[in-house]
């Protein structure tokens, strides 16, 4: 369904992907987990072009030159010049890390505006399809963004992200600073996402452990290349890996 290969991305003279290959088959959850600043949303940025934006802000300001280079395939396409909005159209879909939603907007505002892709009738079922996976946030439709917790925010940024009728979700660090339970709540939520609506879903962590069970495939970022990958089992078999990302 995707794959990336030889991705290079310099913030100045600064390399933030080295040389980066990664690939996803459809209907597959596949994990990228790495440490701080080993270039994961860098990663999500170029897979969703919204690096391109990034690059176009810095350059108008007069700051510092992004560089991209590589190639994306993404459904047989070669989307590496593509706008981030046309890659929306085609399905490849960012839910950004932080929880990017509109603050002053109610939960209900925010899916709304997520649905601008959207026919009127798709976008009333996927705001069906939000309120069944996320319970919690049917109950808070009126609620400002801005006072919903973490958690709640991280739902809604996914439930927006799914009103753009994506065909490929990129997750960046959807369980950060979240409880264990969240976490849970989260992660049941994303496989029954990718099981019900049959999406293909790349989820970045810090933290392999509580996203592995749902995870096919994953890769190691180390300073912005990637360089291990495998099946869940194949890494969590490696010594290295386990102790270095999963914890146990
Ligand atoms: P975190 O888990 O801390 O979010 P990350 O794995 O997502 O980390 P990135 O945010 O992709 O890592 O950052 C990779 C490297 O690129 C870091 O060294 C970071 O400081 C640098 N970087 C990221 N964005 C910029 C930017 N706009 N300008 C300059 N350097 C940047």
């Amino acid at each position: 369904m995707l794959e990336a290969k030889g991705l290079m991305v310099f913030y100045e003279n600064m390399l933030a992907l080295n040389n980066v290959h990664i690939r996803c088959e459809e209907h597959q959850i596949v994990g990228i987990f790495g440490a701080n600043s080993a270039g994961k949303s860098t990663l999500m940025y170029t897979l969703s072009g919204i690096i391109e934006d990034i690059r176009k802000k810095e350059q108008m300001a007069g700051g510092e030159r992004i560089t991209v280079l590589g190639e994306i395939s993404y459904m047989g396409m070669n989307i590496i010049d593509l706008k981030p909005s046309m890659r929306a159209r085609k399905g490849l879909v960012l839910c950004p890390e932080r929880r990017r939603i509109f603050k002053e907007s109610t939960v209900l505002e925010n899916l709304l505006i997520g649905g601008y892709l959207a026919s009127s009738s798709q976008a009333k079922a996927t705001l069906e399809y939000v309120f069944n996976v996320f319970p919690a946030l049917a109950k808070l439709k009126k609620r400002i963004g801005g006072f919903l917790s973490g958690g709640e925010q991280q739902m809604l940024a996914i439930g927006r992200a799914l009103m753009a009728q994506p065909k490929l979700l990129l997750l960046d660090e959807p369980l950060l600073g979240l409880s264990p339970l969240m976490q849970a709540i989260l992660i049941r939520g994303t496989r029954e996402i990718r099981d019900q609506k049959g999406l293909t879903i790349i989820v970045t962590e810090q933290y392999a452990r509580p996203v592995l069970p749902i995870v096919d495939h994953a890769f190691i970022l180390e300073n912005g290349a990637a360089v291990m990958e495998g099946t869940r089992q194949e890494l969590m078999s490696n010594p290295d890996v386990r102790s270095a990302y999963f914890g146990v």
